[in-house]
C-alpha cells in the first residue's frame, strides 16, 4: 500500500465554505424549532490530491446544540469511495479536479460545504506493481512468476520478494520453484522501490493439489456406451499392466492404460479420427523418455487420443489420414521409456489441447471390453480383456 496523504483537517480551522459563507437549509416539510440551530460543517473546504497517491478525508461537524448531527455526501467523483465518515481514493495520471458536497442534518436543519478536490502531479510519481496478485502452481511442475513494476517518472523500480515457500527460490524479479507432493498455498511479498516511495503487493501463490481424490475418482461411465473399442484386434486377449493414475507408478495421476501387447501385435484405432501427428523412427530398445514411436489421432469432438511405444519403422498411417476403429495404425513395440518390456500406452486428452500434461488427461474405457470393471467403470489393473466383435 501507499502511504496515505492525510490533507483534510479536520474540526481546527472552522468552517471554510465555497464562496466564503455557509449554506444554512432548511429540511422541506419540517419545522424550524424555535430553540434549533444548525449544525456546522466543520471539516475542511478542500483538499489536495496527488495523482496515484491515496487521499484521504473525513468528514466532520458539531451542532450548537449538542443534536445528534448526520452527515452525507449525496454524490462522490468515481474514484473517491466513502466507508463511515471518511472519504477515500487515489487519483489516476491525467484525473481532473473535482468537488463533493457534504451534508450534515440534525434532522430539521442542515449545513452543506462543498469541498473542492484538487488534483495534481506529483513531485515524483510512484512505482506501481503491474503483476498479478494471483499466480497458480501445480504439485511437481516447475512454476515461474515473474514480478513487474512500472513508474510515471520513467526507469525500472527496484523488486524485492520476500515470504516464499521452501520449495521455492528468487533470481531478480522472477519466483521459480517446483512444488513437492502436499505443498501447501503461500502469499509472496513484492515489494517495488523507486528510491523514495514504495508499491507492495501480497500474491497468493495457489497450489493445485495431485492427490488424485478429484481426478483420479471419477465416474468413467457406462462402457457400454463408450465412444472407444480396445486399441487391439477382435478376439485378442491382453492384460492392463497398468492402470490409470497408479500411485506408484509413470501413471501417477494419470489417466492411461498399459496393455501387455508383445512386440509386432497389430494397434487399432479406438475411434474414429484424423492422424495428427507420427513419430516412427526412434529404436526398440533405447528405453529413452521422450524416444517414443507413436500415432496421434483428433477425433470429431477435438479430443486426441496417443498408442505410444509402437516398433520402429511400423507406422501405417500419416498425418491427415482418417482411420476408423479396427484400423491399424502401427504394431506393439518397445520404443521409448517402456521399462524394456514391450507394451501399448494410450492416454485420451481434452479437446483442443496443446499441452499432453496429467492434468488434461481424460478417463476412458472401452465399449467391447469383455473382462471386470472396478466400481468407477475403470479396466482394472492386472485383469485381462477380450475384443468383443
Ligand atoms: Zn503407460
Amino acid at each position: 500500500m501507499l502511504k496515505p496523504i492525510i490533507l483534510g483537517v479536520v474540526g481546527a480551522f472552522g468552517v471554510v465554505a465555497c464562496g466564503g459563507e455557509t449554506n444554512v437549509t432548511e429540511v422541506p416539510g419540517t419545522p424550524n424549532g424555535a430553540s434549533n440551530n444548525p449544525p456546522n460543517v466543520t471539516s475542511a473546504a478542500s483538499v489536495v490530491a496527488e495523482e496515484l497517491f491515496e487521499v484521504v478525508y473525513v468528514m466532520a461537524a458539531s451542532d450548537p446544540d449538542q443534536d445528534p448531527v448526520t452527515l452525507r455526501i449525496p454524490i462522490l467523483p468515481a474514484w473517491l469511495s466513502l466507508s463511515g465518515d471518511t472519504v477515500s481514493g487515489r487519483p489516476q495520471i491525467g484525473e481532473s479536479s473535482t468537488s463533493f458536497t457534504v451534508i450534515a442534518s440534525d434532522g430539521k436543519l442542515a449545513d452543506t460545504l462543498e469541498v473542492a478536490v484538487e488534483v495534481r502531479m506529483p513531485a515524483n510519481y510512484p512505482p506501481l506493481i503491474t503483476s498479478a496478485a494471483r499466480a497458480n502452481a501445480e504439485e511437481l511442475l516447475g512454476f515461474s512468476y515473474v514480478a513487474t513494476a512500472v513508474d510515471a517518472d520513467g526507469g525500472a523500480p527496484t523488486i524485492a520478494l520476500s515470504g516464499l515457500p521452501f520449495w521455492a527460490s528468487a533470481s531478480g524479479d522472477t519466483v521459480t520453484g517446483t512444488p513437492p507432493r502436499g505443498a501447501a498455498s503461500s502469499i509472496i511479498k513484492v515489494v517495488a522501490s523507486d528510491g523514495q516511495f514504495t508499491d507492495s503487493l501480497l500474491v497468493s501463490v495457489n497450489v493445485k493439489s495431485l492427490n488424485g481424490e478429484i481426478q483420479c475418482k471419477t465416474d468413467f461411465g457406462d462402457p457400454a456406451l463408450s465412444e472407444y473399442v480396445l486399441p487391439y484386434t477382435v478376439g485378442r486377449t491382453f492384460m492392463v499392466r497398468q492402470g490409470n493414475c497408479f500411485p506408484n507408478g509413470g501413471h501417477n495421476n494419470w489417466f492411461a492404460y498399459d496393455f501387455d501387447t508383445p512386440m509386432g501385435e497389430a494397434i487399432t484405432a479406438s475411434r474414429t479420427g484424423i492422424v495428427r501427428s507420427v513419430q516412427n523412427n526412434f529404436p526398440d530398445s533405447g528405453n529413452v523418455s521422450g524416444q517414443e514411436n507413436t500415432v496421434w489421432v483428433t477425433h470429431s469432438d477435438g479430443t486426441i487420443v496417443r498408442y505410444t511405444h509402437l516398433m520402429q519403422g511400423t507406422a501405417r498411417v500419416a498425418v491427415g489420414d482418417s482411420v476408423f476403429p479396427g484400423d491399424t495404425v502401427g504394431l506393439s513395440g518397445n520404443s521409448g521409456a517402456t521399462g524394456g518390456t514391450p507394451h501399448l500406452h494410450i492416454a485420451l486428452f481434452k479437446a483442443g489441447t496443446t499441452s499432453f500434461g496429467r492434468t488434461n488427461s481424460l478417463p476412458m474405457n472401452f465399449s467391447n471390453a469383455d473382462g471386470p470393471h472396478d466400481s468407477l467403470n475403470q479396466l482394472i489393473m492386472g485383469s485381462s480383456y477380450t475384443a468383443l466383435p
